[in-house]
C-alpha cells in the first residue's frame, strides 16, 4: 500500500493521526488480508479504505514449491508481473525480492536480462513482497531480505532507499539492517553512494570474473565500470564502513581455470574484508554452461593452494526456476 497516499486521504477525511499510526501498524502485522478484517476501525473507514486501496499491491497469479523453497508469479496493478521467491532455511524465513520488472543489464548466464527492462518497481511493490509471504506465514513472518530477485537494484536507487527504510523501522516490518542484503552486478558509484549511507545492511557484488575482457563479455555493465572502478569502490565500501563485502562468483566452464583462478585471488586479496560467495551456475535457457563437478573441484583447489577463503551457496528451487538468475516472469 503507498503510505503517502494513506496519509493524505487520512489528512482529507480529518481523522486524528493515530489513525495512520494504528492502519500501518494492521498492515505491517501481515495478519489481515483486506482492511474488512481490521475491525479495530470503523465500519465507515473500513469501507472508504477498501473502496479508494488494496493492502498490497501486489497479488498472487501462481505459486509453486518445495518443502524449502517456494516462487510465487505476483501480479502487479498494471498487469505487469514479477517474481518473488521464499525460502525456508537455517534460522530465518527469507525471501528474495525483485526491484524491477526485467532487467537492463543482460548478464549472459542470467534469465531475467533476456526478458529486458520494463519499469522500476515502486517502494509498495518492494515492501509488499514480503507482506505477501507475512500474510502466509502468519503468525511466523519473513525474517530476512535478499534483493537478489529479478533487476537490479541499485538502478531503482530512490525507491530502493526508500523501501529499506520501511523494511527496516520500528515502525515498518523491523527486519534489523544485518538481515537485509543487496546484491548489484557492480555499479561503483552507488556502491560509493551506499556506503556514504554507512548502514549495517549488507552488500554483494556478482563479480563472476576478474579478468576484465571477459567480465565485459558475460556483464556489459563492466563496460562502464571497469574492475579497476569497481575495486575502488569496494574498498572505498570497506574502509568507510568496516564491514565484510561479498563477491559472487558463479561457476561456468569458462571462468574456472588456474589463470581464472589467480586474477580472482588478486581481487580478493586485496582488502581482508573482501569475502568470497562461489555459486554453482543454475541453468537459464541460451545462458552459460555450468563447470562440471570436476571443474568446481579443481577450481577450489587452486583457491585453498592460493589462500582465499571462500564458502559455496546452496542453492535452492532449482528445478523449478525458482533459483538465482533463473527469475523471468514467461517461465511459471
Ligand atoms: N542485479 C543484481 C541482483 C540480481 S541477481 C546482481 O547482479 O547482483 C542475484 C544474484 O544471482 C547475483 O549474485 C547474480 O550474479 C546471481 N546469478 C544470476 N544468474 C545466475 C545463474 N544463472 N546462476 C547462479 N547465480 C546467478
Amino acid at each position: 500500500m503507498d503510505l503517502n497516499l494513506l496519509k493524505d486521504f487520512l489528512k482529507q477525511q480529518n481523522l486524528p493521526d493515530f489513525r495512520y499510526r494504528q492502519i500501518t501498524k494492521n498492515y505491517f502485522s501481515g495478519r489481515y488480508l483486506n482492511f474488512d478484517q481490521m475491525t479495530d476501525l470503523s465500519k465507515d473507514l473500513r469501507t472508504s479504505l477498501s473502496e479508494k486501496f488494496s493492502l498490497l499491491s501486489v497479488s498472487e497469479e501462481k505459486i509453486i514449491g518445495d518443502e524449502f523453497t517456494q516462487k510465487a508469479l505476483l501480479k502487479l496493478a498494471d498487469g505487469q508481473k514479477i517474481e518473488s521467491v521464499f525460502m525456508d532455511y537455517e534460522d530465518w524465513l527469507t525471501v528474495c525480492v525483485s526491484s524491477q520488472v526485467g532487467c537492463p543489464l543482460n548478464c549472459k548466464f542470467c534469465a531475467t536480462g533476456k526478458m529486458g527492462f520494463v519499469r522500476n518497481l515502486t517502494v509498495d511493490e518492494i515492501v509488499d513482497q514480503i507482506l505477501y509471504w507475512n500474510q502466509k506465514l502468519f503468525p511466523k513472518f519473513i525474517g530476512r531480505v535478499v534483493f537478489m530477485g529479478m533487476g537490479e537494484p541499485f538502478l531503482n536507487w530512490d525507491n530502493l532507499i526508500s523501501a529499506l527504510k520501511i523494511i527496516n523501522s520500528p515502525d515498518g516490518l523491523n527486519i534489523g539492517a544485518r538481515k537485509i542484503s543487496i546484491s548489484t552486478a557492480g555499479l561503483a558509484d552507488k556502491i560509493i553512494d551506499f556506503a556514504d549511507l554507512n548502514t549495517q545492511i549488507n552488500l554483494a557484488i556478482s563479480l563472476h570474473s576478474a579478468d576484465q575482457k571477459f567480465r565485459e563479455s558475460i556483464m556489459p555493465i563492466a563496460k562502464q565500470f571497469d574492475l579497476n572502478q569497481l575495486k575502488k569502490a569496494c574498498l572505498y565500501y570497506v574502509n568507510k564502513t568496516n564491514r565484510q563485502l561479498f563477491f559472487e562468483y558463479a561457476l561456468t566452464n569458462q571462468n574456472t581455470s588456474q589463470s581464472d583462478a589467480q586474477k580472482l585471488a588478486d581481487f580478493i586479496k586485496s582488502h581482508h574484508l573482501f569475502f568470497l560467495n562461489l555459486i554453482p551456475l543454475n541453468p537459464v535457457v541460451g545462458g552459460m554452461d555450468q563447470a562440471s563437478k570436476d571443474q568446481q573441484k579443481i577450481f577450489m583447489n587452486y583457491l585453498s593452494q592460493l589462500r582465499i577463503d571462500y564458502s559455496v551457496r546452496r542453492s535452492f528451487g532449482q528445478n523449478f526456476s525458482a533459483a538465482c538468475g533463473q527469475l523471468a516472469t514467461d517461465k511459471l
